[in-house]
């Protein structure tokens, strides 16, 4: 088993209250760092192809967190860069998971066997799988991160997954630039038929504190709000 400071090592950001990034919850937000793809328009660059320049957040004051709040949170989001790329992410949500608190984990959908285990071994109540446009657009949507036939055959993956435990799942898409109408329309077609893709609008990056207006897409990882 690995060593869970080494799995705690990507840790790497830390949002103490969320409103709206689990609909219908409150949450707070654990950042986990490290992503499999590369998308041009990601806002959490930083975070998911070079973590090591953000700081590490200290396991005991998020395990002190949850302890102390989670009579008045609804859930935990765990997010990233891709939290199914972090080696022993199981050993970090069964820490979590000792605060009785719902989990939900936000993915790109790419790494459908780590899906299936953190469902198996109930590690996960929520997964919000981001579905990134045709699959055909997928190498130009993800840095060529993963190829067209790789994006269907692991979306597919998941929509079976999705089929077993339709409870599990919900599917968003981010409008971002060079996505079409007929590209949104043809993501929604991809999904198992019971499901409607949450489209939501596209945030060019952060620049300046006042054009800040965040969406899933646009959070930052931030150190040092645990009190
Ligand atoms: S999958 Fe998400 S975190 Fe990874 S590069 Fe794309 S937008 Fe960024």
């Amino acid at each position: 088993m690995k060593d869970i400071a080494g799995v705690w090592d990507y840790v790497r950001g830390f949002e103490n209250l969320s409103l709206c990034d689990w609909p219908g919850r409150t949450s707070c937000i654990i950042f986990l760092g490290g992503c499999n793809l590369h998308c041009p328009t990601c806002h959490n660059h930083q975070l998911a192809w070079d973590m090591h320049s953000l700081p590490v957040i200290d396991p005991q004051r998020i395990k002190s967190y949850l302890r102390d709040r989670a009579g008045w949170l609804d859930g935990v989001t765990i997010t990233g860069g891709e939290p199914t790329t972090v080696p022993g992410v199981g050993e970090l949500l069964y820490e979590i998971r000792k605060s009785g608190l719902p989990i939900k984990m936000d993915t790109n959908g790419m790494r459908p066997e780590v899906v299936r285990d953190l469902l198996q071994y109930n590690l996960v109540d929520t997964f919000a799988v981001d579905v990134k446009g045709p699959y055909a657009k997928y190498p130009a949507l993800t840095g060529n991160g993963v190829s067209e036939i790789a994006a269907r055959a692991n979306l597919t993956r998941i929509f079976e997954l999705a089929l077993a435990r339709p409870e599990a799942f919900y599917f968003r898409i981010t409008r971002v630039p060079g996505l079409t109408e007929a590209d949104l329309a043809a993501a929604q077609d991809y999904l198992p038929l019971e499901y409607e893709l949450t489209v939501q609008n596209y945030v060019p990056p952060r620049r300046t504190p006042e054009h800040a207006k965040p969406n899933h897409e646009e959070r930052r990882p931030a150190g040092n709000v645990v009190n």
